[in-house]
């Protein structure tokens, strides 16, 4: 008997595989948020702005003056950084290590929640609300992806 790699794949093959196959229904779960974060990103893009591919999301990081902007007036206060689905919108002087992380913690919760992920992370916020603690600082969310940065 001759195994086949084809047929019977080792298991890290195997494994490798299954997450290929998570991660693009990730990205499809995902794809009512991206896509309409494609249309501010292309605004980005189209505003001399950059874009580059960041397979660890996977996520699309968009670059530019715009995206200086929306950030610094983010309604939480100024941000360098957000995620929308799988995009990044980054400011123009790139990103620490630590915020990539904490950003690619938000794509694959938005990966995991889909088009809920925006409700889930309002309710988070309300919830942190109703407890008397800060609305972002407090979000489960958040904390999720701060205590990402630390590992
Ligand atoms: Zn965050």
């Amino acid at each position: 008997m001759h195994a086949n790699a084809d047929i019977d794949p080792s298991p890290r093959r195997r494994h490798r595989v299954l997450r290929g196959g998570a991660t693009l229904l990730g990205v499809l779960w995902a794809l009512p948020l991206t896509l309409p974060g494609l249309l501010l990103g292309l605004a980005i893009v189209l505003w001399r702005g950059r874009l580059r591919f960041e397979r660890a999301g996977p996520a699309l990081i968009i670059r530019g003056p715009f995206a200086d902007f929306l950030l610094a007036h983010h309604p939480f206060g100024a941000m360098s950084a957000m995620a929308i689905g799988h995009l990044i919108i980054a400011e123009q002087q790139g990103m620490t290590r630590q915020i990539l992380t904490h950003e690619l913690t938000h794509v694959r919760q938005a990966a995991l929640w889909g088009i809920f992920f925006p409700f889930a992370y309002l309710a988070a916020s309300l919830w942190a609300r109703l407890r008397g603690r800060d609305a972002y600082w407090h979000n489960v969310f958040e904390i999720a992806a701060r205590k990402a940065e630390r590992h």
